[in-house]
């Protein structure tokens, strides 16, 4: 891939700054080191569909996004969400679609504060955002009358309300664990953008808890396959009984970060997570260690059976001797 062709591609399509090419420039090789060359082909076309948005001075956010997607809805954006990803389901000819957008907010309580590209923090919570679009790129489905968006391991139902024309989001599943997984990527893309082991600011013991999972090598490669396929390659891994019990753990988790007054919900959630994590054994990490106790097993068998006891008349005992069978 030639890095700054593609850019200056995105850069005609959405207009970005000098700064915005130069941050994307350093951000995408890191993004395809981290997710592997395979991914490269999602990874591109997820920052050709999504446009990232930085908040102007004065702009109002809503009124912002109605004008991006054609809507005229009530948008629920946190009060101290600093940047989200979005993707917006539309039903245009009897065509269901997607639009997407990150967006940036530089206003908290009334304050503008310009964007500052050599803050980190700053910078994290872009690639955070890019994190997110990589792992939803295209993944629209329509299941039992339902619309259902992928975004890694993230499901979202829509319903469609035929009165005004919208998709209203009736459920959403693993909120919590992909949060906590998205933030353990953009903490490593960021260690390898800037050479410097990169803590997350949000999210800290959720990611913290994201890497204690992901330790288990057979778990973090079901995981990783599930994010990309939109499949259930996770659940099947681990099992319903499992993955359900750490959803709901990371749902927890994350609870307090939305609602201050959950903090309780928080604490049980980290609680069990954490007994969980003591007490959890790999099923391929059982294997690895079965095939491997398996082969020390044959091999004490061969020292076995190459060992003869004999008579010593000179010390009258008994003493095990190690011969080349072969001989
Ligand atoms: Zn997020």
């Amino acid at each position: 891939m030639n890095v700054d062709k593609f850019v200056l591609e995105l850069q005609e399509k959405y207009h970005y700054s000098e700064e915005m090419v130069s941050f994307l420039k350093q951000a995408i090789p890191a993004i395809v080191i981290y997710y592997g060359e395979d991914k490269l082909e999602i990874i591109m076309g997820a920052l050709r569909d999504t446009e990232i948005h930085i908040q102007n001075e004065g702009e109002n956010t809503s009124d912002y996004l109605n004008e991006y997607f054609g809507t005229n809805q009530k948008w629920q954006i946190p009060p101290m969400a600093g940047a989200f990803q979005h993707t917006q389901v539309s039903l245009k000819e009897g065509i269901v679609s997607t639009k997407n957008i990150i967006y940036i907010g530089t206003t908290m309580l009334h304050t503008y504060t310009p964007f500052d590209y050599n803050n980190d923090s700053k910078i994290s919570s872009v690639i955070h955002e890019i994190c997110h679009a990589i792992k939803g790129y295209r993944k629209l489905k329509v299941e039992n009358n339902q619309v259902v968006v992928s975004t890694g391991l993230l499901k979202e139902y829509y319903d469609y309300d035929s009165a005004t024309n919208t998709f209203i989001n009736i459920k959403s599943d693993n909120v919590g664990l992909e949060e906590a997984l998205n933030s353990y990527d953009e903490a490593e893309i960021m260690s390898i953008m800037t050479g410097v082991k990169h803590k997350v600011g949000a999210y800290k013991s959720l990611t913290s808890a994201a890497r204690c999972l992901l330790d288990y090598k057979g778990v973090a490669s079901a995981i990783k396959k599930s994010q990309f396929s939109d499949g259930n390659e996770w659940i099947e891994y681990l099992g319903p009984e499992v993955s359900s019990y750490l959803s709901t753990n990371f749902d927890d988790m994350i609870s307090g970060f939305y609602n201050y007054k959950d903090s309780e919900r928080t604490k049980r959630g980290q609680a069990d997570f954490l007994n969980f994590i003591r007490n959890y054994t790999d099923p391929l990490e059982y294997q690895n260690f079965e095939q491997a106790r398996k082969k020390a097993d044959a091999k004490t068998l061969q020292m076995i059976e190459q060992i003869v006891i004999r008579y010593n008349s000179e010390t009258n005992q008994f003493i095990e001797e190690a011969v080349n069978k072969s001989l």
